[in-house]
């Protein structure tokens, strides 16, 4: 028996400082070495995916084709009293593809399933699920990113997000499987298809860190696009340059955007690898 000694308390020590990091599962390889992966982000508004915009900027940059598909136009997010939801929806559209601009992305990798903001937990989840089942199967998305469901847990969002992150994750089991949505199989030439890797983003149990400060800059402008939305053009919308809003509102607007630069340069995710019916119930 060997009695301990300050050196192997030190060992001790460090093991047990490295265990949170050695019982977490983090991608084989790191985010940041990601080459010739298809991604694709599933969400709920056009904005949902600005938390992941430096990830997407930095995949981008590394040769990987990313895919958008957000659930609802956002049609309904103003404070506006003399906005309409029509305008609202073709705004959202242009600021969701000017930010995709920002971070490489081209507008024909971009989907937008048109529901109704605020309204996707009352669509027929028969209906989504098979049309984001098509989505997959054509894409064929090697790592599907899409708010966090939970695991051993609900994990609890806002409407529209709490349904996206149960639909993207049905979704991804549906496509698997040939015998479900067969016609799409059958009759439109498409091959069931199993998604490898999950990113969760909106975690409380985040995995994985992505360090995006090389992209800071593009997630920055990209997230300025989103002036609808994270500027007081909420209340009162006069045009999509950040020139349209009155000089004091354009101050804070570009603060607020631009204190991500002295933020921490990582965005949070929970990494998952594996069948899609362990994404509820494995601690992976
Ligand atoms: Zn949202």
């Amino acid at each position: 028996m060997t009695m301990s000694t300050p050196r192997s308390i030190t060992l001790l020590a460090t093991l047990l400082a490295l265990l949170p990091i050695l019982v977490r599962a983090q991608p084989e390889m790191p985010v940041e070495q990601w080459k010739g992966k298809t991604i694709l982000l599933v969400g709920a508004h056009p904005d949902d995916d600005s938390g992941s915009y430096g990830t997407l900027a930095m995949l981008r940059a590394n040769g990987n084709e990313v895919f958008v598909l957000l659930l609802t136009t956002g049609n309904v997010g103003t404070g506006d009293p003399d906005m309409t939801r029509d305008w609202l929806a073709k705004i959202r559209r242009q600021e969701e593809l000017s930010a995709l601009a920002e971070l490489g992305i081209p507008e024909d990798h971009y989907i937008n399933l048109g529901y109704t903001d605020g309204m996707v937990e009352f669509a027929d989840r028969e209906e989504v699920v098979k049309r984001l089942v098509r989505w997959y199967r054509k894409i064929k998305p090697d790592v599907l990113f899409a708010f966090e469901p939970g695991y051993g847990y609900q994990r609890w969002h806002k409407a529209d997000h709490r349904a996206a992150s149960y639909l993207a994750a049905d979704a991804a089991r549906a496509a698997e499987w040939r015998l479900l949505f067969p016609g799409q199989i059958i009759h439109e030439g498409l091959e069931a298809h199993q998604v490898e890797a999950y990113m969760f983003y909106s975690s409380t149990e985040p995995n994985t860190e992505v360090d995006i400060s090389k992209y800071i800059e593009q997630k920055i402008a990209a997230r300025t696009k989103h002036i609808s939305q994270f500027s007081a053009a909420f209340n009162k919308y006069m045009g999509p340059d950040p020139k349209d809003l009155k000089r004091a509102d354009r101050k804070v607007f570009l603060e607020r955007m631009n204190r991500a630069r002295t933020g921490d340069m990582l965005e949070h995710f929970r990494y998952y690898k594996g069948p899609p019916d362990g994404i509820g119930s494995q601690r992976r």
